[in-house]
């Protein structure tokens, strides 16, 4: 007999669907011949939210309208598509909207306003730090007291799917004389969770702590793709730029905040104490318990859990509105590479190649330090639904194509 979803449905749910009644994911689809617009997946549907709803706002090709309508709106429709799933006297009006998974084409989800990267597993940036500069502390005496992040590219934000095609840059290596042209030697991955923001905040006032769930709508997973040869000589004294900017990918399906109640877990423990905007102790915890995986060609290579990042994401929001910057609808921001302690919990290549002296082995004894021409990447993630199952945050894949001819 096969369990059954927690929560019932006159849907045919398995309890490991993972878009069971507890996730209710918001995305943007097409079948063919037809326009761009929201959907709501459960189980293997689509939820046509322009149709069933009759509301335009479902029907402008992202999400950016609704998630500007704010948290009433958000809770509002979430309670309305759960009775229309959980009540069989809805089951005729809601039925004729449901399109087959398999028959859609998903679009990007979000106009993406602007972009920020964190940088906030400590066991990432203790790896990078050791690699990078093994003769000094692995952090950087500001790491335990901000969330360190950089301000990425909006417009080469793209849904899952899109092609890699490999960066040509300038690269050099400390022992090279002179920096040299060419495709990137050093492709790398790297697995974050995404947050989107839905409220806008007003210019000159900063977003507290508690106010996370006002104004961000949901999570993502994210693929911050890094050419690591060119990051490397190009990102002193200001940072990240080409090596990350030519494409970052994003799963189609933005899981509310709503979904992951039962997820929410308390942070690790912050030695120094962050200063008081920063400070979430005595509050309700912002960690959130996601297990990631992350897969090469079909093969797993790496699980980062979620849940040791030392920042939340609410820390996040708070640190990078405490100078007066204002949110904008459609804001992303991701957490950075997600890395546990173990060799087998790193999000980036870089980190489980060390730096590309221990090849990773895979299952057919070939081996990888960074990607190769047709690799293809893919992150999933599952979290703690209110239900008792997990939930899928979907995925985000990429296949590495060629560098362009020059
Ligand atoms: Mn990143």
């Amino acid at each position: 007999m096969t369990e059954r979803m927690t929560v019932p449905s006159w849907l045919d749910l398995p309890a490991d669907s993972g878009f069971g009644i507890d996730n209710l994911p918001y995305g943007v689809f097409s079948t063919p011949g037809t326009a761009p617009r929201t959907g709501v997946a459960v189980g293997d549907s689509v939820l046509d939210l322009a149709a069933a709803t009759g509301d335009d706002v479902h029907a402008t090709g992202s999400l950016n309208a609704f998630l500007a309508q704010g948290p009433a709106a958000w809770q509002e429709l979430r309670a309305r598509l759960t009775g229309w799933l959980t009540d069989d006297g809805h089951r005729g009006d809601v039925e004729p909207h449901l399109v087959p998974r398999a028959d859609v084409t998903m679009h990007l989800p979000v106009e993406v306003a602007d972009y920020v990267d964190f940088y906030s597993s400590r066991h990432h940036a203790e790896n990078l730090g050791r690699m990078f500069r093994p003769d000094s502390e692995p952090l950087t005496p500001n790491w335990t007291h901000l969330p360190i992040g950089y301000h990425g590219r909006a417009g080469t934000v793209a849904v899952s799917g899109t092609p890699v095609l490999r960066p040509s840059g300038q690269r050099k290596a400390p022992s090279d004389p002179a920096p040299t042209f060419g495709p990137s030697q050093r492709l790398d991955i790297e697995a974050e969770i995404g947050f989107v923001v839905g409220t806008p905040s007003e210019l000159g006032r900063p977003v507290p702590l508690n106010a996370f769930p006002e104004h961000v709508f949901g999570v993502c997973l994210v693929n911050d793709w890094s050419a690591r040869d060119l990051q490397s000589w190009e990102y002193v004294p200001l940072g990240p730029f080409l090596g990350k900017s030519f494409l970052t990918s994003v799963s189609p399906w933005v899981v509310p905040l709503a979904a992951l109640e039962a997820a929410r877990v308390s942070p690790p423990a912050r030695d120094p104490r962050p200063l008081p905007y920063l400070d979430d102790t005595g509050a309700a915890p912002w960690g959130l318990d996601i297990a990631i995986e992350v897969r090469l060609n079909d093969e797993v290579v790496s699980r980062p859990p979620f849940d040791l990042m030392y920042w939340t994401p609410a820390q996040q929001l708070a640190h990078m509105t405490v100078n007066g910057a204002s949110l904008r609808t459609g804001d992303l921001y991701a957490s950075g590479t997600v890395s546990g302690p173990g060799k087998d919990q790193r999000g980036s290549f870089i980190e489980l190649s060390w730096g590309g002296t221990e090849p990773v082995r895979l299952a057919d004894g070939s081996t990888r330090t960074f990607l190769e021409d047709g690799d293809v990447v893919t992150l999933t993630a599952t979290a703690r639904g209110s239900g008792g199952s997990r939930i899928s945050l979907g995925e985000v894949t990429g296949r590495i194509e060629p560098a362009a001819a020059p």
